[in-house]
């Protein structure tokens, strides 16, 4: 029976739309950076009179066609999900779309849906990684103001290996107010609209907790520097850990950087990043962070094309040059 066993729901949430109409050579339109439009490509569409009327949204890995008739032949079904899509492609029933999916994405591995998130490690992330009963749905609403009076020329940054210019460009540094986050290094954290939700507050005087974060803040809803990198609508993104492993990949020249924050890649997260077609993984070089390596890895691989540099001996991408980056990143971007 096990070998038998699929689970549908992690199908429909891994195996991305992208995925599925580049495997039908597919090629729609982009609207935004969520959705696509084009000629619908379903056998139960007949009419000529649009060659528009099938719509994808990423995001939600959905996809809908407007043609009543076209629906109609469907038994009034306007979209769907991606099962539901190759099961009219393919006139097969949703159990055999899924065995099909499973053939053609999963290449012999089980649906890894069950991945269990890895060990903590405060020591880089400074907060203990959210557990996966938090992984559902936390939504982080917009704050309501932005923090005055931060310094991004503050000898903490470039010590870092920081560039003023990063610095502003990712709105950190030093903070003089008052408050949690008084004398500390923060961080704006937005979400994938560009909405500020969060500062996280990094001590730079040996302070506990290395980090704050605003209580009642859901870090696995979130990918830092998600808005921005999607902005530059490139298929590839690169995966990192830190706040500073970002803002490194960024300043050697690879914007489309995103930090999970953490070593673990939660449900939203993933949804997250549908909008790119492949993924390149650049987490640490320590045991955990090839564990965190492998795990993330299996979740991806259902949805995106998914590279992975492994960096030995504990090495950090925060803690390279922009050479050494760029040696590492270039033959593959
Ligand atoms: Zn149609």
């Amino acid at each position: 029976m096990k070998e038998n066993f699929i689970d549908f729901r992690a199908i429909k949430q891994l195996v991305s739309m992208q995925l599925v109409l580049d495997r039908y050579n597919i090629q729609f339109r982009k609207v935004n950076q969520h959705s696509l439009r084009g000629k619908c490509p379903l056998p139960t569409h007949t009419s000529d009179k649009s060659s528009e009327s099938f719509g994808v949204h990423l995001g939600k890995n959905i996809w809908a066609c407007q043609s009543s008739s076209c629906s109609a032949a469907r038994q009034g079904k306007k979209g769907g999900n991606v099962l539901d899509f190759v099961a009219f492609m393919e006139h097969c029933s949703v159990h055999d779309a899924a065995k099909k999916l499973q053939d053609w994405f999963a290449s012999g591995h089980v649906f890894p849906i069950q991945t269990k998130d890895q060990a903590t490690r405060e020591e880089k992330h400074g907060v203990a990684e959210e557990k996966q009963g938090s992984d559902d749905g936390g939504i982080n609403k917009p704050l309501t103001f932005s923090l005055k009076g931060v310094d991004p020329s503050h000898g903490y940054i470039q010590q870092r290996g920081i560039k003023e210019d990063t610095a502003r460009h990712f709105g950190i540094g030093c903070f003089s107010g008052r408050g949690s986050m008084s004398g500390r290094l923060v961080i704006p954290i937005h979400d994938d609209r560009g909405e500020l939700v969060a500062y996280a507050g990094r001590s730079i005087d040996g302070t506990e907790p290395k980090y704050n974060l605003p209580a009642g803040f859901h870090k696995s809803a979130e990918l830092f520097n998600l808005h921005r990198a999607r902005a530059i609508e490139n298929q590839q993104v690169i995966l990192v850990e830190g706040f500073f492993d970002c803002m490194k990949v960024h300043q050697a020249g690879f914007p489309f950087v995103v930090a999970l924050m953490g070593s673990s890649l939660s449900q939203a997260q993933h949804q997250r990043l549908l909008t790119f077609k492949e993924v390149i993984l650049f987490l640490d070089g320590d045991e955990a962070g090839r564990e965190a390596t492998k795990a993330v890895a299996n979740r991806l691989i259902y949805s995106h094309k998914v590279r992975a540099i492994s960096l030995v001996n504990g090495g950090q991408p925060d803690q390279m040059s922009s050479e050494k980056l760029r040696r590492l990143l270039e033959p593959i971007v």
